[in-house]
């Protein structure tokens, strides 16, 4: 049997900020592949007896592996065992774990996703500042300072709180400002609880096939969407994620 790899955040360093998912898996994990990143205070959750893989790309001794998924990963989880693949803040956010999602399912290895407070979450909280603020700032940005990343900008996500109500305008003013009518557009309510459900569609369509969906709901918009694990064969239905 084909084990399963688990993506993982670790949180910005605080053990404490990891989340209820994360400590259960960390504590009883069999295999435990980490960055450099994630401190020592995390990683000593784990059992002793579990296997560590130190897959960083500075990491001594490993061969550089296009900052994809580490081979040892695929190979324990197709000889059967499950592995903790825990990344620093939450594994989406600048974390290559679109590319690891990738490639999981190329290899055909089942995989879960476990969010993670993200490092400018954890920052602005310390600090006790707000990222947005109703008379300061009505938006937020997350964006990568890395200059080879720069050169080949591959565009934005952009994510819309609090939109249902105003999905018609947001997404007629967003085509107005000259995003394409066909950039993917998904809108989720209720996420990460029972009563999940989903719509996937375009800047041009989510207002209209969104329209059933109830608050709290939130909108992502741009090209990073459409890899969006949606196990429909149309992509475009109303659907229960969980
Ligand atoms: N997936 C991670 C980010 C990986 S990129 C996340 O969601 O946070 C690595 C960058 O994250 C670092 O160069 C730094 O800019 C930032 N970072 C990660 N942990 C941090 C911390 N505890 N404090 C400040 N910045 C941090």
């Amino acid at each position: 049997m084909i084990g399963k790899v688990f993506l993982v955040g670790a949180g910005p360093g605080d053990p404490k900020l990891l989340t209820v998912r994360a400590h259960e898996l960390v504590s009883r994990c069999d295999v435990l592949a980490h960055d450099e990143l994630v401190p020592e205070a995390i990683l000593a959750i784990a059992p002793r007896r579990a296997e560590r893989i130190r897959v960083g790309r500075r990491a001594r001794g490993v061969r550089h592996h296009d900052g994809r998924i580490h081979p040892l990963v695929i190979e324990r989880a197709l000889s059967g065992r499950d592995v903790v693949r825990l990344k620093g803040g939450d594994p989406m956010i600048f974390g290559r774990g679109g590319e690891e999602v990738e490639e999981l399912r190329a290899a055909g290895v089942p995989f879960e996703v476990v969010p993670g407070i993200t490092a400018a979450l954890g920052a602005a909280a310390s600090l006790a500042f707000p990222l947005t603020h109703r008379d300061l700032a009505h938006s937020v940005t997350l964006r990568t300072a890395h200059l080879a990343d720069q050169a080949k900008t591959r565009g934005d996500t952009l994510v819309f709180y609090m939109g249902l109500a105003s999905l018609a305008s947001t997404t007629a003013s967003l085509i107005a400002e000259g995003h394409a009518p066909s950039t993917p557009a998904l809108v989720v309510s209720n996420a990460t609880r029972k009563s999940q459900r989903h719509v996937l569609a375009t800047l041009s369509t989510i207002a209209r096939r969104a329209a059933r969906l109830e608050a709290p709901a939130i909108l992502f918009v741009g090209p990073a969407v459409s890899v969006a694990a949606i196990p429909a064969p149309s992509p475009v239905r109303l659907l229960r994620t969980a």
